[in-house]
């Protein structure tokens, strides 16, 4: 069993390389966006009420993702390990998994960090927008203030998981499938 955050700012690659590391590895891919965009489009309470965040690039509130990934762990039952893609964003998320990890008798193995600067990502991100319909990728400012929001709040989850030594960073600029190969090394090389 083997547990990974896939980690790295918006445009960074996480939901592309999952989808790849999935294939090779056979891993659930839990993507915290994609489980707010399914809850949105089934329009439940907690989708309409997310949304309003998503639209401005702003972070869901800790205790709503927090529920919807505990639910989303447990139901996924006896699987041979997770990618945590968009989670945890803050410091209280990644003390939650490591809580809800811990009470399944799990933990994280490594946490992979696909670096992109901010030029990068917006250009990624907006080039998405063009095809995609995602509101949160046709606004350049919605854009950049997601890269800030990853500055400000998500890298010191990786200074949290630091201590553990389990922290590798990855360049994330480069050929996908390249970048997979880095990714799938590292797997690899876990104990
Ligand atoms: P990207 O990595 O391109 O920003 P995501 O699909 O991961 O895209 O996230 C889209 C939006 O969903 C975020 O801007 C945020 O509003 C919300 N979101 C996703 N994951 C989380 C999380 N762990 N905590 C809070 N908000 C989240």
């Amino acid at each position: 069993m083997q547990n990974i955050i896939l980690f790295g700012p918006p445009g960074s690659g996480k939901g592309t390389q999952a989808t790849r590391l999935v294939e090779k590895y056979k891993f659930v891919h839990l993507s915290t966006g994609d489980l707010l965009r399914s809850e949105r489009k089934r329009e439940t309470k907690l989708g309409i009420e997310a949304q309003k965040f998503m639209v401005k690039g702003e972070l869901v509130p800790d205790s709503v993702v927090i529920g919807m990934i505990e639910s989303a762990v447990q139901e996924a039952g006896d699987v041979t390990g997770f990618i945590f893609d968009g989670y945890p964003r803050t410091v209280p998320q990644a003390e939650a998994l490591d809580a809800l990890l811990a009470s399944n008798e799990m933990s994280i193995d490594r946490v992979l960090v696909l670096d992109v600067n901010e030029e990068e990502s917006t250009k990624r991100l907006l080039d998405r927008g063009k095809t995609s319909n995602r509101k949160d990728d046709q606004d350049e400012s919605v854009i950049r203030g997601r890269y800030k929001v990853y500055l400000d709040y998500t890298v010191e989850v990786a200074g949290y998981y630091e201590p553990k030594g389990i922290v590798v960073n990855i360049p994330g600029e480069g050929a996908i499938e390249e970048i997979t190969e880095l990714l799938a090394s590292e797997i690899e090389a876990i104990a």
